[in-house]
């Protein structure tokens, strides 16, 4: 059937219990009905049309009350068929597949950009408005959920700990000649399982390992140049954008209404698989190379860490898969230094960093 062809089919226009014969057309947004007599005009969107998957005769309501009634449904499906495409455009539009995927894709773009803007924009800012006092409990809630199940007390001389705490101390006050440092509070810790590493958590706690301490051990600077970045990461609150962003919407609850225990209730899981982002590890990598540099200790120090990291990765590697298991270096804790990617590049910036 081709369209424009007519259907001849019976109508009942809703006060006579008898049917007439009429000619139905589609003509742009219109049903036109040649009742022999006259041509009535129904706009095609007032009109109930049959459900096209069923079986039996097609019914179709008018707008007038009236009713079509067509007793071969293949007839009247061709017939619909072949007049499908001269439906209004809206129609055409609405069912259009092209138009489907379309939107579809203008959705995908939209969250997309709403992903890659949107989200680091909006945990950044939350990240900022979490009040010090909810920041400094997310950061108690980590730690005490890391020392469970990685930390040891330190077993290193508390004169040693004390002398590296004072070190530290000292850059930090010439880095920071105005006073203007975030707060800071660092421990020590014993840990097998993360080796030497170092790491900090919002609030401003940050811990450095025995194991850290060992293996710096004739290059203090090289430890401070650790602590700088760390501090870096609790200056630019990379940890509490980290929390948020894993949950954005617990932490909007938690900023916007107070009620932070559903946020704090995601500190867990997200301290066991989110890390910080390469932006902010190149920028804490930077912030630690000025401190040092303020403070008339060369940043290449820094580089000495890296290289002895790579060496142990080597060590490991050499152990063989045996050891798979037990070697959870960098795979515990994606937060700690040592997980961060790339030393050789990370070598290669402290060596050529000019101010
Ligand atoms: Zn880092």
């Amino acid at each position: 059937m081709l369209p424009d062809e007519p259907i001849v089919t019976r109508w009942f226009d809703g006060q006579s219990p008898r049917a007439r014969k009429v000619r139905l057309r589609i003509e742009g947004a219109e049903l036109l009905m040649h009742t022999g007599v006259e041509v009535r005009h129904y706009p095609l969107n007032e009109v109930r049309w049959p459900e096209r998957r069923s079986h039996g005769q097609r019914q179709t309501d008018l707008p007038d009350g009236g009713m079509i009634q067509h007793a071969d449904a293949v007839e009247w499906d061709a017939w619909w068929q072949a007049n499908h495409q001269m439906e209004s455009p809206i129609v055409g539009w609405m069912q259009s597949w092209r138009a489907t995927l379309m939107a579809m894709a203008g959705t995908v773009v939209f969250l997309a950009a709403a992903w890659v803007w949107g989200v680091p924009w909006l945990s950044q800012t939350l990240a900022h408005a979490v009040p010090d006092s909810l920041e400094v409990r997310v950061g108690q809630q980590s730690l005490q959920q890391l020392d469970r199940l990685f930390l040891e007390p330190s077993k290193l001389p508390e004169a040693q700990q004390a002398d590296l705490r004072n070190r530290f101390e000292r850059v930090v006050e010439q880095a920071y000649p105005a006073g203007d440092a975030p707060p800071w509070q660092l421990s020590f810790h014993a840990s097998e399982i993360l080796g030497a590493n170092a790491f900090a958590l919002p609030g401003g706690y940050i811990v450095m390992t025995d194991e850290l301490v060992e293996l710096l051990k004739d290059q203090p600077d090289a430890i401070v140049g650790v602590l700088s970045h760390e501090l870096a990461h609790v200056q630019h609150r990379d940890g509490m954008d980290m929390m948020v962003r894993a949950s954005l919407v617990s932490a909007l609850v938690g900023v916007v209404l107070g009620d932070a225990s559903g946020f704090i209730a995601t500190v867990p899981a997200t301290l066991a698989t989110q890390s910080y982002s390469r932006d902010a590890e190149r920028r804490a990598d930077a912030h630690a190379a000025s401190m040092l540099h303020a403070a008339g200790l060369s940043p290449s120090a820094m580089a000495v860490f890296f290289e002895r990291m790579q060496e142990e990765d080597r060590g490991d590697d050499e152990k063989g898969k045996a050891n798979k298991d037990e070697d959870k270096e960098g795979v515990a804790l994606p937060i700690a230094i040592s997980s961060h990617p790339d030393h050789g590049e990370r070598i290669r910036f402290f060596r050529e960093w000019k101010q």
